[in-house]
């Protein structure tokens, strides 16, 4: 099993959700870690996902609660 770390520089944390930028509706979008790497996304650990600001005038969808994936 291949362990995903969070693409933040200097991090090197577990990545525990995908955030995709859509950038032809300025969404930010934080999903459930993703299978497979596609552009313009990125894997976050807990801390940057909870930390996660998006640029000025962008919306951020948020689709997991971050520190609940134990239940799953
Ligand atoms: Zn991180």
């Amino acid at each position: 099993m291949t362990v995903r770390l969070c693409s933040k520089v200097a991090c090197g944390q577990d990545a525990v959700a995908t955030l995709t930028y859509d950038y032809a509706d300025a969404m930010a979008v934080l999903g459930p870690l993703s299978y497979r790497s596609e552009p313009h996304s990125y894997d976050l650990c807990p801390r940057h996902a909870e930390r996660l600001s998006a640029p000025q005038g962008w919306q951020v969808v948020r689709h997991v609660v971050v520190g609940s994936q134990e239940a799953v």
